[in-house]
Formats: structure tokens, sequence, C-alpha cells
């Protein structure tokens, strides 16, 4: 497995790899790596020649307040699983490689980049737009693997894709939870025994908000008021958003149909997870 820390590396290597007539997939993430992530990798390799992998703790997606210094960093273990799954090449940059002395440039979604995660986190999808471009300049994969876990992301990149004209295909994969229902997540690993229990809390309302679809409620008003229901069980878990809302646009709806995203983001003490379910009535 090729390890580069260097972009004109990774860009060559990319390069050959595309000209010999390989179909190259792209998964990029921030390190850490657990079962989601790993699932995307198996789903690129199943559907491509050759796979690259992409750890990057990118500055400017985080707010001046949040988790980049802190966020794990388990590089060396990270490459022995994805050698394991078969992964060809990995890219892991310095934020300094990535963003030299004087980069300006940015990408911004507008509309789509400032709803859910976005109206609690400004500049955040900025951020994600911005290195998702850079990287699929710089790997130019024909195909490229999201987690259905980062809802919002998924509706941003789409948008991106296809206002940009970037020359790859989104593939979206479902989201990898814990036997109890916990959706994997980097930033579980913060969470302290009595924190990891009260964190089911989210995936019990989205259960809770698909129960009362299959029985036929359809106004996302009721759906809401049902999810806090379930939330306000477990009190020191701070809810920041519950939602309902279109997958494309992430504009709220007042009734429900198939396809239909609910997503939610909460404080599990000083950790902000973040969940979702997609509706079919
Ligand atoms: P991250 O390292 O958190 O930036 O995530 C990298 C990619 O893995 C993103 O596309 C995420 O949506 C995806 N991902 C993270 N957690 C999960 C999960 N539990 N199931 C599926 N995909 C995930």
């Amino acid at each position: 497995m090729l390890i580069f820390q260097s972009i004109q590396e990774t860009q060559s290597a990319c390069a050959q790899l595309r000209g010999e007539g390989r179909v190259l997939g792209f998964v990029p993430t921030m390190g850490a790596l657990h079962e989601g992530h790993l699932s995307l990798v198996r789903a690129a390799r199943a559907e491509c020649d050759v796979v690259a992998v992409s750890i990057f703790v990118n500055p400017t997606q985080f707010g001046p307040n949040e988790d980049y210094a802190k966020y794990p960093r388990t590089l060396e273990q990270d490459c022995g699983l994805l050698e394991r799954e078969g992964v060809h090449l990995v890219f892991a940059p310095t934020a300094d490689e990535m963003y030299p002395e004087g980069a300006s440039t940015f990408v911004l979604v507008e509309g789509v980049s400032e709803r859910l995660d976005g109206a609690s986190r400004p500049g955040h999808f900025r951020g994600v737009a911005t290195v998702v471009s850079k990287l699929f300049h710089i790997v130019c994969p024909h195909k490229a693997y999201f987690g259905q876990k980062d809802a919002a992301q998924v509706a941003v990149l789409r948008k991106m894709v296809r206002d940009l004209n970037f020359p790859v295909q989104l593939v979206v994969c479902p989201t990898v939870r814990e036997a109890d229902g916990l959706a994997m997540s980097s930033r579980n690993r913060y969470l302290s025994p009595e924190e990891r229990r009260q964190a089911l809390v989210l995936s019990r309302s989205l259960k809770r908000v698909e129960e009362m679809v299959e029985q036929g409620e359809r106004a996302a008003h009721r759906l809401i008021a049902a999810a806090r229901e379930v939330f306000a069980e477990e009190p020191s878990v701070r809810v920041d958003y519950i939602s309902v809302v279109d997958p494309d646009t992430l504009r709220e709806v007042s009734e429900v149909s198939t396809g239909t995203l609910v997503a939610l983001a909460a404080f599990v003490g000083g950790t902000r997870l973040i969940d979702n379910t997609i509706l079919r009535t």
C-alpha cells in the first residue's frame, strides 16, 4: 500500500492508475477509522479496480471553539486497517501541505450549506466543500464514497458536484451502527460510559419517529414533538436540532413522504453527535 503526504506524489500515482485504465474509487476521511469508514472502503473495493483513501483532519471545517486540536489522530493504526482491506493508496497530508501560506480560495455551496449542521456550525460546509474539491482535484476519482450518517454533507457535496461539473460519481452508503443502535463515529470515543448510555437517545428517538410513520403519521411537527419527548428521557442530553427536511435542499417539509430526511444533532456532555433516518411511507 502506498502512503503519501505530498499532493504531487498522490496526484501522479492516481493519474498513473487512471492512465492504466483502472476505475479509481476514493474514500475521504478524517481518520480514527471505524467500521463505518471501512464499509465505505469495502463498497469501493467491490465496485472499483483500485481504491484511494485520504486521512486528513481538515482545519477549515472546524469552528474556533470546536474539537480540531483534540480530534483523535491514529494514523498508524488506520493504515494497518486499510492495508488489510486491500486499499492501494493512502493520502495523509499535513495541514500546511493542503493549505499553504496565503491560500484564500474557498468553495461555498450557497443555501444548502446554511441548513442543519451548517446553521449550528457556521463555515463548516464551506470547509468541507473546499477540502473535498481539493481532494477531488488531487485524486480525480471515478467514484467517491460517503456515509449517509452525514446526510447534510451528502446534500452539500451532491450539489457541489453538479454545480461545478466534477466528473465523479458520488456513492452514498448506509449508516453503520453499534449493536445497540448508536451510529458509529470517531467522536464516540470521547464519551464516558455514562454518556455512551445516554447517547442511545439519538437512535431511539429516530426509531420512535419511524414507528409513528409506519402507523400512518405524516405531520412533521408531530414527529418532531415525539422525538423531543424521547429526548426528555435524558435531560442531560441537549438537543441542537431535530429537523424533517427534503434530503436534497435540506428545506423543512410539513408533510413527510418516502425519502424525507429526519436529521438531528445533540450534545452528550461536551460531545456533539448527529444521526438521521430516511423515511419510507
Ligand atoms: P469522517 O472521518 O467522520 O469525516 O467520515 C468520513 C466518511 O465516513 C464520511 O463520508 C462519513 O459520512 C462516513 N461515515 C462516518 N461514520 C459512518 C457510519 N457510522 N456509517 C457510515 N459511514 C460513516
